[in-house]
């Protein structure tokens, strides 16, 4: 009988959260990004970057950065999905039925939350 568990391929060293969330605040600080884009980037689940991205929101309040967040848009008519609070863009637009959504992007800012 063939051993069941013979884990091939590579095998992925496992990085201190530190270190993602120092890379994860470099590409942030480079412009917008998606959680999918960051996902590719520091080769983590989209969950894990949702919650280093709630670490970092929580630290960068205490320094003069904030991370800010783009919210879901509708490629075809433009709306804007304000109350979701996902890193996922929804599927599709309640005002078109357009399935074309930009998915939320982050970024960082740096200075206190302007008022609008
Ligand atoms: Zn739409």
């Amino acid at each position: 009988m063939p051993p069941k568990a013979d884990r091939k391929g590579p095998v992925i060293p496992k990085e201190e959260p530190e270190t993602v969330r120092r890379r994860l605040l470099a590409l942030l600080e480079n412009g917008p990004r998606t959680a999918l884009e960051l996902s590719a980037a520091v080769k983590r689940s989209e969950k894990d970057i949702l919650g280093h991205l709630e670490h970092l929101r929580r630290t960068l309040r205490q320094g003069n950065r904030r991370l800010e967040v783009s919210p879901a848009e509708c490629r075809e008519c433009g709306f804007v999905f304000r109350k979701r609070d996902r890193v996922k863009a929804p599927g599709r637009c309640p005002l078109c039925k357009g399935e074309s959504i930009s998915d939320p992007a982050f970024r960082v800012e740096k200075g206190p939350r302007t008022l609008p």
